[in-house]
């Protein structure tokens, strides 16, 4: 049984997986090398051991073939070790001044390749556009569910970025409440009536000083207060409050926008640990203005110290002016 606790200090919510017990081992960051070796040579995310995870959600195959065999080209399964799993009506319950709600949500893998060591900056755009749509289906899909309220999709890549498996993948997690996380654009609505990025989108644009790219539908920056050295957000024009909401056009300037940023990032960080989150409305609540979809890409360069796990403040050590500059250096020789 797994449980969302309450951190009555900071305020927020906690997953604890309460039925099982990682050994020291068992984290990736005890192990020098991820993946395979790690695993003793058997990953479970490869074409051919579809028998080993549990069975497909949603996935891209021919029509001749088989679910849960081989012939997928992309593919989603629930996350077995997930703190998270879908049961019954929401419950809270007290223990003293503690609170706690069952482990009310779902976890999914989205496998991107049914090739074990081909990453995500070296797959081909038609790749890419399928996995975005993939994404797509799976928020529409997992937002009818209306005890879901937040989808977080995100990705994790190396050791740094939290991954666990080196075989690229994405990972969405639905919750059954709004993390406190985005907070600041209802409130900028509420006081100024008008969405934050928007008017964020507008004053970089004119600034120019963090732009790292601007297309026909997608603006690049790298945010005035970013967290991470060379953090950037990919933040579509038009104003929509939902991922599940992008277009085709959108979407396929996405595709070709994401794979030649990651390259040229890969390219100027010297291929860094990361990670992509999209920053999306919660759904199923009450309607809440102010909301706008956008993408963050953070490469992990330095493990967070104990400054930032106390008190919540980042420290960057590269103005975002900086690595805007630098970012666009090594997009250029790609565009
Ligand atoms: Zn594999
Ligand atoms: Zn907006």
């Amino acid at each position: 049984m797994s449980e969302i606790r309450r951190d009555l200090v900071k305020q927020n919510w906690v997953a604890v997986a309460s039925d099982r017990a990682l050994k020291p081992n068992d984290f990736p960051i005890a192990k020098r090398d991820l993946g395979k070796a790690a695993a003793g040579g058997f990953c479970p995310f490869c074409a051919g051991n579809e028998s080993f995870t549990p069975p497909e959600v949603a996935v891209y195959r021919p029509d001749n073939t088989e679910a849960n065999s081989g012939g997928w080209t992309i593919r989603t399964i629930p996350n077995k070790f997930s703190a998270f799993e879908l049961e019954g009506e929401l419950v809270e319950s007290q223990k003293g001044i503690y609170n706690t709600y069952n482990g009310l949500g779902k976890h999914e893998v989205v496998i991107e390749t049914p090739e074990h060591g081909v990453e995500f900056h070296e797959f081909d755009q038609e790749r890419v556009y399928k996995i975005l749509t993939m994404l797509k289906q799976r928020y529409n899909d997992l937002a009818r569910d209306e005890r879901i309220k937040y989808i977080q999709i995100y990705k994790n890549r190396g050791m740094f970025g939290g991954a666990s498996l080196e075989h690229s993948h994405s990972q969405i997690v639905a919750l059954p409440f709004v993390p406190r996380e985005n907070e600041g654009l209802p409130q900028y609505y509420a006081s100024k009536g008008t969405c934050l990025i928007c008017d964020m989108v507008q004053q970089e644009c004119t600034e120019k000083e963090r732009v790292i790219w601007e297309t026909e539908d997608f603006v690049l920056i790298c945010p005035y207060a970013s967290r991470f050295s060379y953090e950037a957000w990919i933040i579509p024009r038009r104003h929509t409050e939902h991922f599940g909401q992008i277009n085709e056009q959108e979407m396929d300037s996405l595709a070709h926008i994401l794979l030649t940023y990651t390259r040229a990032m890969i390219d100027c960080l010297q291929d860094p640990s990361y990670n992509f989150v999209i920053n999306t409305a919660p759904v199923n609540v009450d309607h809440q203005s102010g909301y706008h979809w956008y993408i963050e890409v953070t490469p992990r360069l330095l493990v967070q110290a104990a400054v930032e796990v106390a008190t919540g403040i980042y420290i960057n050590p590269v103005a975002p002016e900086i690595s805007a500059q630098m970012l666009k250096e090594s997009l250029s020789k790609l565009i």
